[in-house]
């Protein structure tokens, strides 16, 4: 499943095409995808302008001067192909094509645009969506609301996780995941950010303010990696899973800087630590840590 940088990726790869551009001629193949097209969805692109194309969390947001936004999500296989007008194609996103991805029977949007672009919406498990909004209620609709700040940002420090986290016995990580206070972090980029830090999967959440509601040195910390691991993951071109792998059997990038996720049995890679990976499961979900430079949290306390 794309995760957020995957998104952030695709975003930079359609802004050129989409930006400025308008939807000459939109032809919907199927009544709908995860959910109904919304009504008329072709007659109410055709002939808006993209304004700007924004993300938030994992959705993608395009602006239109019609005063509506077009909100686009993937899904666990949606990906866009763009067909330049000089002949050349560019798949932001491709690093996580699997097998099942890509043959054309399972292109289901086509937007042509004025800038002479080809923009087409492929999603062969058909769990992505496309919604339209009045762009003054984007925040509040159905898709948006109660979402969680956005930890690729500025809103993300030591002092938002200590607000976010204070009096919260939940276990660290599944507050990490928890939508409704940061919104877009999975499951790998999560335990990747928990190791570089050195904080325990299952340490009380709330451990991390102290007292009188500030962050501890570990928030501040936290709120750094988290950035630097997906700050990292974009400039790689997002992650590649095996099950995401290149359709030439190759892999992307940043798989290989993953520190501990999926890497049960290997050594620790952290400056000075001796420890070993290990695997816990919390909520039907894999963690990976390592032993010893995050400790466990001490009984009783
Ligand atoms: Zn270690």
């Amino acid at each position: 499943m794309p995760e957020l940088p995957e998104v952030e990726t695709v975003r930079r790869g359609l802004a050129p095409a989409m930006v400025g551009a308008r939807f000459s001629r939109v032809t919907l193949r199927r009544p709908n995808l995860r959910f109904p097209f919304p009504e008329r969805f072709a007659e109410r692109l055709q002939g808006a302008t993209v304004l700007d194309l924004g993300r938030r969390a994992k959705y993608l947001t395009a602006g239109l001067d019609s005063g509506e936004t077009l909100i686009l999500h993937l899904g666990m296989s949606g990906r866009f192909d763009v067909a330049l007008p000089d002949g050349g194609n560019l798949s932001p996103g491709e690093f996580y094509l699997d097998g099942a991805q890509g043959t054309p029977r399972h292109d289901h949007v086509v937007m042509a645009m004025s800038s002479g672009a080809t923009v087409t919406y492929n999603d062969a498990r058909r769990f992505g969506f496309m919604d339209l909004v009045p762009t003054p209620t984007l925040a509040a609709s159905r898709h948006l609301a109660g979402m969680g700040i956005e930890p690729l940002g500025e809103a993300l420090t030591g002092e938002t996780i200590a607000r976010l986290f204070r009096h919260r016995i939940t276990p660290l990580k599944s507050a990490l995941l928890d939508q409704r206070l940061i919104a877009g972090l999975g499951n790998i980029y999560v335990c990747e950010a928990l190791h570089r830090a050195g904080l325990h999967p299952a340490l009380p959440a709330g451990s991390l303010a102290k007292a009188d509601g500030s962050p501890t040195p570990k928030a501040r910390l936290l709120a750094r990696v988290i950035r630097d691991v997906l700050t990292e993951a974009v400039a790689a071109g997002g992650s590649t899973l095996r099950d995401y792998a290149h359709p030439d059997g190759g892999s992307g990038a940043f798989q290989h800087r993953f520190r501990v996720y999926d890497r049960v049995g290997e050594a620790c890679t952290a400056k000075h630590c001796t420890g070993t990976i290990a695997r816990l499961v919390q909520a039907g979900r894999s963690t990976f840590y390592c032993e010893t430079c995050q400790p466990p949290p001490r009984p009783g306390g």
